[in-house]
Parts: C-alpha cells; sequence; structure tokens
C-alpha cells in the first residue's frame, strides 16, 4: 500500500460560533508531520476537525479525494485514523475487545488478521490480551490506543499528544513505534506532540501552531534550529 497524503486548504473550525481555527493551510506527505504549540493554539481542534469529528470549513484531500466533514465514520471508511488525547480505550473492557472495537468496519476475516498484525506489533499486548485495559499502565494504554487505530487499516494516521504523561523510557518507545508505522509500514503519520525536541527528532516535517494559526513550518532539522523554535520551545535560544 501506497503512503498517503493530505492536503489542507482554508480549514476553519470553532465552537459555539467562536472561531478557533482560522484559514489552516498544512500538508502531511509520507513519513512524520508534526504540529507543536503552546497550550490552547488549536492543535487538538485540528485533530479532530480533521477527522470529522465536529464541522469545519475549508477542504482537506486525501490523495486528492475530499473528505467528508463532520462524519466521522466516512473519515475512517477513507483510511483516517486518530488516537485521541486521553487516549479513549474502555478500561472494563480487556485489550483484545478495545482491539476488536478498532476494527469494527473491517470483514471479521480482516479483523482477525488485523488482531494477529497488532500482537506482532506490540509483543506486550499479546502478553496481556486479557488482562483490563483501564489497570495496564500508561505507556501500555497508549500503545493499545495505537495498535486500536491500526485496528482500521489506516492510511494516515493522527496522534494527539501521545507521550503524554509517560516517562521518558516510554516516550521513546513510543516515538519508535510510531516511527516503523510511518517508515516500515506506510502509513503517513500527522501528530500532535508537547515533547517539542523529541517529536522534531523523529518527523520530516513540522508546524508550529498559535492562536488557531499556522506561525512557522519547515522540514524538522531546520526548525530545530531555528530562533523560533529554540526561544519558545525549547528554551536554548
Ligand atoms: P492543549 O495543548 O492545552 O491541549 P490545544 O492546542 O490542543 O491545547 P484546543 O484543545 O484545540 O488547544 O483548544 C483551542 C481553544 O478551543 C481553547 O481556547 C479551548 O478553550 C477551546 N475549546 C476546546 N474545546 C472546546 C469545547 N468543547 N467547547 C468550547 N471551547 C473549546
Amino acid at each position: 500500500m501506497n503512503a498517503a497524503s493530505m492536503q489542507v486548504r482554508g480549514l476553519g473550525a470553532g465552537y459555539h460560533g467562536f472561531s478557533v481555527l482560522r484559514e489552516i493551510d498544512l500538508q502531511a506527505k509520507p513519513g512524520i508531520t508534526v504540529i507543536v504549540g503552546p497550550n490552547g493554539a488549536g492543535k487538538t481542534t485540528l485533530l479532530r476537525a480533521l477527522a470529522g469529528l465536529m464541522p469545519r470549513a475549508g477542504e482537506v484531500l486525501l490523495d486528492g479525494d475530499a473528505l467528508p466533514a463532520n462524519d466521522a465514520t466516512g473519515c475512517v471508511r477513507r483510511g483516517l485514523a486518530l488516537v485521541a488525547e486521553g487516549r479513549q480505550l474502555f478500561p472494563q473492557m480487556t485489550v483484545t475487545e478495545n482491539l476488536e472495537l478498532g476494527g469494527w468496519l473491517q470483514s471479521p476475516a480482516e479483523r482477525a488478521r488485523r488482531l494477529k498484525q497488532a500482537f506482532d506489533d506490540f509483543p506486550r499486548l499479546r502478553e496481556r490480551a486479557g488482562q483490563l485495559a483501564g489497570t495496564m499502565s500508561g505507556g501500555e494504554q497508549q500503545m493499545v490506543a495505537v495498535a486500536r487505530a491500526m485496528m482500521s487499516v489506516p492510511r494516515l494516521l493522527m496522534l494527539d499528544e501521545p507521550s503524554l504523561g509517560l516517562a521518558p523510557r516510554m516516550v521513546a518507545e513510543l516515538l519508535a513505534i510510531v516511527t516503523r508505522i510511518a517508515r516500515e509500514q506506510g502509513v503517513t503519520v500527522l501528530m500532535v506532540e508537547q515533547n517539542v525536541r523529541k517529536a522534531l527528532q523523529v518527523a520530516d516535517y513540522g508546524y508550529v501552531l498559535e492562536r488557531g494559526r499556522i506561525v512557522a513550518q519547515g522540514d524538522s532539522r531546520e526548525l530545530l534550529a531555528s530562533d523560533v523554535i529554540r526561544r519558545a520551545y525549547l528554551g536554548t535560544a
């Protein structure tokens, strides 16, 4: 499967008539694209709008095909998956049950195939297949959330602050998993991260979102070295 490209033009979104995002233009090409920005900049709103979870203006194309606005199921059908902030697992269900829910649009045969693949990709989850998701550690829960999103056979995977609250070792492990998904499994990744340095180190391209607008963008290496990132996010300028 070829990795997908997403093109966003003139995206706007908000809540109760209050505008949060204005005229957002961005691209997620094969590989890893990271969006960084301060609290309240609109990063979560952007991913939710792209995933069809809320109304939006503007155009979102996946490999040239328009994605529906405010239609999450339609977006999943077209190959989009979101790992939401806070993981949103079903804590009283087992790991296997959580994963199977991620494949609800697939045929039973495809679902079984994807489940085996998930356990191959995340051996720790196979060991804990029958454990209630709510009793797992934060890092393990984040792995379930990523594996569940992969069950829908996405072409583009979006992750909202996947490293939030994880110990440094788990952050590294998680970013290694994301890297493998993008580079070996050919799934394009669009990720919001507060761990700016580590995220840009694994990414190809980055955007800085402030007060609902893109204020900087560039190759991740250039961004890491740029004044705007060093001063505002790394504290090293
Ligand atoms: P953080 O890093 O703190 O998660 P963020 O960049 O993801 O921030 P958003 O969560 O998208 O930012 O929030 C952007 C703005 O939209 C904020 O002003 C927030 O208060 C507002 N907002 C978010 N969710 C809602 C909601 N359900 N109803 C009304 N306003 C909301």
